[in-house]
């Protein structure tokens, strides 16, 4: 049997269970499709280091193939045209994907399920727990994170695979050798694409620093490479799978002892996981404004508004400095994050989902479950038993950046400006139904 297996956010040999899976097949053609960008909410296409990290991780993999013998191809394009042409030309017999939390993504598979003759396998691959694990909790999926967490608290995830050993490509696949881009990281955070690199990340944080036992007391500082783990770009690449970093964790608690630290650390983790299974179910409701409940909002788009938002050029010293950090690093911490979105959504009253869509361009560890859903649980669309999260920007900076070290590594403050003014020309307000005075 010849099998394809296309690569989606799943960039690793270790621990995936799709590959693993038609690893079994007599041959097996490896592929990537880069998909075509389509604008959304005034953005267009992955930023500089969001695609910097992509290619790495995709050279990465294609490295790794050959020394096993085996082969990447990536292409271009819309995968309902290229797959059928690859199926044919290959006598492809069965294909296989992991499955995503996003509904577009879902929807690819299922009209490839539909529209072609030949068995079309998903894969879970990038959470913790699968369907059967949940499968008592998922008809009633709580919609609050502290339920999600109770109910999973005695559910054991399956191990981590090993690496498996892959049958032959078919004959007759050429493959162009992947280089890599040639924009470099930012020197303020030196993150690389790739299951190596995501790798000695986690062992460097883990088991070299042990920064995991001041994990909770220096996960919300704005910088430093051992605040946090900042494992998420290879986790939402997939060159990491999450439970690769659980048995990680498990392994050094087990040696050093469970701390509330550690204990800490895994409850993010869950929050990933628990996004993920919300966007799953909600589909299309992740992308509206008002999210599944349909909340209405009292929002608009104003152009100018969102536009000094992305320059970092917003009243506030703290936004300014951390949206430079994001465009130059594709990095913002995740109190960073929260900040940076209260201020889009609080104080200038922009539509969360342009904000959502900036990050998306580029933040490293773009994820469509956990983007969309923090972004409406700031917004108070979503998750948020408190119905939304409003920053005190003074406060905020006075706790995070009380020296101003961080504003002035990022260019933060603005010269002072005229005051900003919206008028009816540009803001869609009710015409008044009295004449006016
Ligand atoms: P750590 O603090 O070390 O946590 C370990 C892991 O747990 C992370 O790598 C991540 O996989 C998971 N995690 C931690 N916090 C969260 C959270 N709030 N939600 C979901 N998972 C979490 N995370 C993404 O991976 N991709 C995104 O696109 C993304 N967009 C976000 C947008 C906004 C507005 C906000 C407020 C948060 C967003 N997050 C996103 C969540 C969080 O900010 C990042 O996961 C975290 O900052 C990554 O840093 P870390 O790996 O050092 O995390």
């Amino acid at each position: 049997m010849t099998d394809l297996f296309l690569f989606r956010n799943d960039l690793r040999l270790r621990d995936n269970p799709g590959l693993a899976y038609h690893a079994e097949a007599s041959a097996l053609l490896c592929v990537y499709i880069h998909e075509p960008v389509r604008p959304w909410c005034n953005t267009l296409g992955p930023g500089t280091q969001r695609k910097r990290f992509l290619q790495e991780s995709l050279v990465h993999l294609q490295q790794q193939l050959r020394s096993l013998g085996q082969e990447l191809l990536v292409l271009e394009g819309d995968s309902r045209r290229l797959l059928p042409d690859l199926l044919e030309g290959f006598g492809i017999q069965r294909l296989g994907m992991a499955e995503s939390a996003g509904v577009y993504e879902q929807r690819l598979f299922e009209d490839l399920r539909q529209r072609l003759d030949i068995p079309v396998v998903a894969h879970r691959g990038n959470t913790l727990f699968s369907n059967r694990q949940l499968e008592n909790l998922l008809p009633e999926l709580p919609p609050h994170y502290t339920p999600f967490r109770q109910a999973v608290a005695g559910t054991s995830h399956d191990p981590a695979q090993a690496q498996p050993i892959l049958p032959p490509p078919p004959g007759g696949v050429q493959a162009a050798t992947l280089v890599p881009e040639a924009s470099a990281p930012n020197p303020a955070f030196i993150v690389r694409g790739g299951q190596l690199q995501g790798e000695r990340r986690l062992h460097d944080w883990l088991s070299r620093e042990r920064a995991i036992d001041h994990y909770r007391e220096t996960r919300n500082q704005l910088e430093g490479l051992y605040a946090s783990s900042a494992l998420s770009p290879w986790l939402a690449n997939g060159c990491l799978s999450v439970r690769t970093v659980a048995d990680a964790v498990s392994d050094y608690e087990s040696r050093h002892g469970v701390s509330d630290s550690s204990e800490h650390f895994r409850s993010e983790l869950l929050w990933r996981e628990f996004f993920y299974w919300r966007a799953h179910r909600e589909g299309y409701h992740l992308f509206r404004p008002g999210g599944a409940g349909g909340k209405r909002q009292m929002c608009c788009f104003e152009p100018r508004s969102f536009a000094r938002w992305c320059a970092g050029d917003t009243d506030y010293p703290l936004v300014n400095a951390l949206m430079h950090q994001l465009v130059e690093c594709g990095w913002m911490s995740n109190r960073g994050r929260q900040i940076a979105a209260s201020c889009l959504v609080n104080e200038m009253g922009v539509d969360w989902r342009f904000g959502a869509a900036f990050f998306e361009k580029h933040l490293l560890d773009y994820d469509v479950a956990s983007n969309y859903a923090n972004w409406q649980y700031i917004a108070g669309v979503g998750a948020d038993p408190r119905g939304g999260r409003h920053f005190d920007l003074e406060k905020q900076t006075a706790l995070y950046d009380p020296d101003g070290v961080f504003i002035g590594r990022w260019g933060g403050k603005r010269p002072k400006q005229p005051k900003h003014v919206v008028d009816a020309a540009d803001w869609p307000i009710e015409t008044p139904t009295a004449p006016l005075p």
